[in-house]
């Protein structure tokens, strides 16, 4: 046992430094960075099944019910949810209304709170406000109405300069945000998961609920981008 930890420490220390080794080399344009990413990833990949094997031969974990929970983030939410919430807050002033005075509330109407049962906030943007979501901590991202967060949200450069210089983030998603536009930056927890409303573009006049929420982007409910309209 004692030798398995010790070359399976060998083996990640040597994995990291290939892999440092070759991202140091994708900077100088080598193509190798892939073949490194893959070898952590196939790495990770069995650590994750020896993991699920040990806890199951344990009895502490069902695969059946770790399957459905996988099936349920993979499958049965995503940004549609969200983006009927989006379109339906943008045709109907009253649901708005009480989705920005109390999301939570709106959200467990719908049956919409998900398993964790966190709070959330919902915020919308204006003209004259922009809002950013981010985790600083980790991850944390309003999984019911979104479902599993893009691989950049939980990136470490993205939750430090969320932050430190949101606009310098927008920026680099393809958004420049004017002068006399605020930029208000939230940072979730596991207490508090926020979804933003986007703007509802202009040319959507007598859109129905569906085309609306066709339009409306995982992204922008995070507030990475706005919403254009299809050229
Ligand atoms: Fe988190």
């Amino acid at each position: 046992m004692a030798d398995d930890k010790v070359s399976r420490r060998d083996f990640i220390t040597k994995s990291s430094i290939a892999a440092s080794t070759t991202l140091a080399g994708a900077a100088a344009g080598s193509a190798d960075v892939h073949a490194a990413e893959e070898h952590l990833q196939s790495d990770y990949s069995v650590r994750t099944k020896a993991l699920v094997s040990v806890l199951t031969n344990k009895r502490l974990i069902n695969p059946a019910t770790m399957d459905a929970v996988v099936d349920y983030y993979e499958n049965k939410v995503g940004p549609h949810i969200g983006a009927r919430v989006v379109a339906k807050s943008w045709l109907d002033a009253d649901y708005r209304q009480r989705l920005l005075a109390d999301a939570r509330a709106v959200a467990r109407e719908d049956n919409l709170t998900g398993a964790q049962g966190t709070d959330l906030v919902a915020v919308e943007n204006t003209p004259h406000v922009h809002n950013l979501v981010v985790c600083t901590l980790c991850s944390c991202y309003p999984w019911p109405l979104l479902g599993l967060p893009p691989a950049w949200y939980k990136d470490t450069a993205y939750r430090a300069q969320a932050v430190i210089d949101p606009r310098g983030v927008l920026s680099k998603f393809g958004l420049e945000l004017g002068d006399d536009v605020e930029v208000r930056v939230w940072d979730s927890t596991a207490e508090i998961r926020y979804l933003v409303i986007p703007e509802r573009p202009a040319g959507t006049e007598g859109m129905s609920e569906t085309e609306l929420a066709s339009l409306v982007t995982r992204d922008s409910m995070i507030g990475a981008e706005k919403i254009e309209l299809p050229a």
